[in-house]
């Protein structure tokens, strides 16, 4: 079925490049928006999910307002009341002041003067190409979707709390824990095990730390080994005790998955440990259920399946969800199925940043228009609508930054390898330990705005 196209702009297909799903492209060179008055009419972008990927995609659009986008309405959605500012977890567990800091509030984070909102919501599910219901039962309506609701690392890694106070409650708790422990044990030896590993250490150095890791080399397998074996010299410099190749039996899941209070775990080697804090630093989850009514509506899946691990959504490159019936519904960050490697927060923005260039474009060519013309005569008519071309997503930099306690660090960049070099102390605290780059976020979160 073809949709008659009734802005007049051209959608004789040149280019389709429908990455296995038939949505059809176009080569729109002549596309654009015709005139501002196009790009006047009333336009609804959601974004859930307020953290990297979707803070870059709401802010980005939300410019546009300034451009003459006067009908843009930008709703972004979170399920808590503030951004925690997850990478600065490991300084935060051993820093009051900074955890404190670490939450900053959605309230001000658009400019007033528009027509966008913040609204605190948890999505429940992505009813169909146009509606977003959350757990409160409030339906939203969209023109565009931008899925950015990220993965959980066990909590309290993963702040589960959904106002401040509660955030800070989680980890002023853990902290608790780790003041009254002898033995502190860390199962994980990616970058925020090494990171928790060194800053408890550097923080209570009469305590006994221990990092535990299955696998051979400490932190991700994409970076060089000398980054690896770098770690765990300067964790030995912290007094940590780094065992590779064992892989422990965790006591059984909890949404609050560190283990305060004496515990016993058993390693793969059949060796039994002791410790008085136990926390999680493995077990990232996707939680996507929320789509399950596009793939009723599809019939197909657009998840990656369980067996695979995460139950990532599945994406083009261009980030669009992986289905011609909903071109309008993007997914960008750690919610998306793009390789591990790309599970970065400065990745995530970067996505952010295509998700929302794409929906531009979309927007300088009516396609919102379109599509609603075409759900209006058929939903499945919605995988006909031709889509301009847009950009894809390409994972273009490996870089990694990771201290250990607040004066050690290992780094590596453009396969540059800085592990056991004091070169790699100087930068890593220069750039990161500081703050942890909190300084970046509060450009997006600009709390002069807060009510
Ligand atoms: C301890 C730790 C340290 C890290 N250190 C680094 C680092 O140094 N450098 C780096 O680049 N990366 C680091 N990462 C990884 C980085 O934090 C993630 O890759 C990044 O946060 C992903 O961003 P995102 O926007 O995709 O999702 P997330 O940051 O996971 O954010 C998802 C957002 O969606 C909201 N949300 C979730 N579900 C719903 C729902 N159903 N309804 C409404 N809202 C919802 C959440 O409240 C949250 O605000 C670290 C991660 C952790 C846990």
């Amino acid at each position: 079925m073809t949709i008659a196209n009734h802005q007049g702009y051209p959608t004789i297909p040149e280019f389709n490049g429908n990455f296995d799903t038939g949505l059809q492209y176009y080569n729109d060179s002549k596309s654009i928006a015709h005139s501002m008055a196009d790009i006047k009419r009333e336009i609804n972008v959601v974004v859930v999910g307020g953290s990297y990927a979707g803070a870059a995609a709401a802010k980005k659009l939300a410019d546009l307002s300034k451009k003459g986008y006067s009908g843009l309405k930008v709703t972004l959605i979170d399920k808590s009341t503030h951004y925690f500012h997850a990478v600065g977890f490991p300084k935060a567990l051993i820093d009051a002041k900074y955890a404190e800091r670490a939450f900053l509030p959605f309230a001000g984070f658009f400019e007033p003067g528009f027509k966008h909102a913040f609204v605190q919501g948890k999505l429940e599910k992505v009813i169909d190409a146009h509606s977003i219901q959350l757990e409160n039962g409030q339906t939203i309506h969209y023109d565009y979707l931008v899925i950015a609701t990220g993965g959980q690392a066990p909590g309290p890694i993963n702040v589960i709390g959904s106002t401040k106070e509660a955030g800070l409650a989680e980890i002023a708790e853990l902290r608790a824990g780790l003041d009254s422990a002898n033995t502190i044990m860390i199962v994980g030896g990616g970058a925020v095990g090494v990171e928790v590993a060194g800053y408890a250490a550097a923080a209570y150095p009469a305590k006994k730390v221990t990092l535990v890791h299955s696998g051979s080399r400490l932190l991700p397998g994409n970076f060089r080994e000398g980054v690896s074996n770098g770690a765990v010299e300067k964790l030995g410099k912290l007094g940590v005790n780094v065992i590779l190749n064992e892989r422990i039996e965790l006591p059984s899941d909890s949404a609050y998955a560190a283990h305060i209070g004496s515990t016993e775990v058993f390693g793969s080697s059949g060796k039994k440990y002791q410790a008085d804090v136990l926390i999680k630093a493995v077990g990232f989850q996707v939680h996507s259920e929320f789509i399950e009514p596009l793939e009723a509506l599809c019939g197909q899946s657009l998840r990656a399946n369980e067996e695979e691990g995460p139950r990532f959504i599945r994406v083009l490159p261009t980030l669009q969800i992986k289905s011609a019936m909903f071109p309008n519904v993007f997914v960008a960050g750690d919610a998306n199925d793009m390789p591990m490697t790309t599970k970065y927060g400065f990745k995530a923005e970067m996505q952010g940043n295509t998700a929302a260039s794409n929906i531009k474009r979309m927007i300088e060519c009516g396609f919102d228009q379109e599509l609603a013309h075409a759900l209006n005569v058929d939903p499945v008519a919605a995988a006909d609508v031709q889509v301009p071309a847009l950009s894809k997503w390409s994972d273009l930099v490996d870089a990694i930054m990771v201290p250990i306690g607040p004066d050690l660090g290992v780094a590596q960049a453009l396969k540059v390898a800085l592990g056991s070099s004091a070169l790699a102390n100087c930068l890593v605290s220069l750039v990161k330990s500081r703050d942890f780059m909190l300084w970046m976020r509060k450009g997006y979160f600009k709390s002069r705005h807060a009510k």
